[in-house]
């Protein structure tokens, strides 16, 4: 009980929420006014702005008011056909366009972003109530520097030749594969969005992409920026529920590729509609990713780094949260304080406040969900609260789904808290002495999508970021994916790599090899 009392008053001091649907500040208020009169409505297919066949439409939610701020479609099995035909149809040209001039028009995409990013950042912060300095603008800009990205990559679709003998000419061509469906979640939609797109039709491929529920409307802006460039149809952009309108994507009979990036669950199911038709699939999965911290790591800089991989300042919301932090004993309790008192001092709040650290949790569900987690923490003998905890029942901050940075410090490495993933601002804090225990500890997950270590021993450091089963790890620092990092998961995590050159090549295109008798 005394746990909760001191959370709520944690909560209460936090800056007061301001009803975001219509009161702004002066100076990027007129930005933020903008994109509010502008939110977007329709789906895009074959180059027109469309409501559903059925006429459905669903409200999109701003998170932090629990009020509704648009309507998109409500697609389903018949726009999902319309779309694929739109894709079908685009294809045979666009795969023709020399890549070059594929890149060029990316490049113009992105400087077209750029331009609207305050805009389009303030429709992130909006729907998903990530705060808007320190994620929805980061992920504004982040989303046109990966179209800048594939799109200087173009000239890079080239094949090889194969020295077979003086009289024969091998060679091969990357070739585009069709209509790429891609389905995302909520938790980055623009970036996530972007990291399909334009690798996609950077290769010559043509596009469906279902929105997550939750968040269509930025990346529905990204697809206003595409269609003033890209021919019709090249990209498609859906609005509509998993069941309804992401499973008839995942099952058409005549998409080419499916790329999904979502939780391990759907990611399942999405490699059975694959297998079905020996689809290529690429899944970008959940994660549960340990925090490494060795004894030499007693210093202030590494609080900062867990803090930053925990990703509290997304709400933890990001699949490459550091949720599992196992400090050496040595300095467990030190560490500890020492993260208290920094996740403190966040300020969680309103998402448009360029005050805010820390936004708000993205529904209804997810929100029930975490506060379970907490609830369970809070109860088990063997764990106990040092920060956060539930969220308060009154006060400005109970009009949204806002919770703030929790911690439990725990003996046990096998409960739900470290199992599963929470996606949530819920870290759990474990001890360890011995390298050859924590490494075990580790990998004992499902999981492995990133791992992070805090050491000044190289040797430690290396022999940690071998024996981690996980994609990508990170040691002393704790940053986000960019540019050119060859990103993916291991084991339930995820299959294929996003981000990259190799990543474009393989998971957009197939190689085709010609073989040439030069004798006849
Ligand atoms: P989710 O799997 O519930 O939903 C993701 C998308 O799949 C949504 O668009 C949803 O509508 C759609 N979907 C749901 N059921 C479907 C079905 N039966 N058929 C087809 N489509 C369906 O995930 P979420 O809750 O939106 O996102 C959170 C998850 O995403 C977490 O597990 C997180 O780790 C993961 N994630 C992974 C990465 C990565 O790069 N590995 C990045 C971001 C998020």
């Amino acid at each position: 009980m005394q746990k909760e009392v001191i959370c709520i008053a944690r909560l209460q001091r936090s800056v007061t929420l301001r009803r975001q649907t219509t009161v702004e500040k002066s100076g990027d208020g007129m930005n933020k006014r903008v994109a509010l009169e502008n939110l977007p409505s329709k789906m895009l297919i074959g180059g027109e702005w469309v409501d559903a066949q059925s006429g459905e439409a669903f409200d999109v939610e701003n998170p932090a008011t629990r009020a509704p701020i648009a309507k998109v479609p409500r697609g389903n099995a018949l726009d999902v056909d319309r779309a694929v035909a739109a894709g079908l149809s685009a294809f045979p040209s666009w795969r023709t366009v020399p890549p070059r001039e594929r890149g060029r028009l990316l490049l113009q995409i992105a400087d077209r972003l750029d331009h609207r990013a305050e805009e389009i950042a303030t429709t992130i912060a909006l729907e998903t109530g990530n705060a808007l300095r320190t994620q929805a603008r980061p992920e504004a800009k982040a989303a046109a520097d990966i179209f800048r990205y594939f799109g200087g990559l173009a000239s890079e679709l080239k094949g090889e030749t194969i020295p077979l003998s003086e009289t024969v000419l091998s060679y091969t061509r990357r070739e585009p594969l069709g209509v790429v469906a891609a389905v995302i979640p909520w938790n980055a939609p623009l970036l996530l969005a972007a990291v399909k797109v334009a690798p996609a039709v950077c290769a010559g491929n043509t596009v469906v992409l279902k929105t997550a529920e939750d968040a269509p409307l930025a990346v529905l802006k990204m697809a206003e920026v595409c269609q003033e460039y890209l021919p019709p149809g090249v990209l498609n952009v859906l609005t509509g529920t998993g069941i309804e309108c992401g499973a008839p994507l995942f099952s058409h009979g005549q998409v080419a590729k499916l790329s999904f990036t979502g939780s391990t669950a759907v990611g399942k199911i999405a490699m059975e509609a694959a297998a079905k038709r020996i689809l290529p699939v690429s899944l970008e999965l959940g994660g549960k990713s340990p925090v490494i911290v060795f004894p030499d790591a007693d210093e202030d800089w590494v609080a900062d780094g867990i803090i930053a991989a925990m990703r509290f300042t997304r709400q933890s919301q990001s699949c490459t949260a550091g949720s599992r932090v196992f400090l050496h004993r040595s300095l467990f309790d030190r560490m500890l304080d020492r993260i208290v008192a920094k996740t403190s001092a966040l300020q969680v709040g309103d998402p448009l406040d360029e005050a805010s650290d820390v936004g708000t949790l993205i529904n209804a569900k997810q929100f029930a969900k975490v506060c379970g987690y907490i609830e369970d923490g809070i109860a088990q003998p063997h764990s106990k609260l040092l920060a956060g905890g539930l969220p308060p029942k009154q006060g400005p901050l109970s009009q949204g789904y806002f919770l703030t940075p929790t911690i439990f410090a725990s003996t046990n490495n096998k409960w739900r808290l470290t199992r599963e993933e929470i996606f949530g601002p819920v870290m759990v804090a474990i001890p360890w002495e011995n390298e050859d225990d924590v490494i075990r500890m580790a990998n004992d997950t499902h999981y492995g999508l990133a791992a992070y270590v805090f050491t000044h021993d190289v040797g430690k450091a290396l022999r940690c970021a071998h024996s981690v089963e996980a994609g990508w790890v990170q040691v002393n620092q704790a940053a986000g994916q960019s540019p050119g990092h060859i990103y993916g998961g291991y084991k339930e995590s995820g299959l294929g790599r996003e981000f990259s050159l190799g990543a474009m090549l393989d998971s957009f295109t197939q190689t085709k090899n010609v073989t040439i008798n030069l004798t006849r």
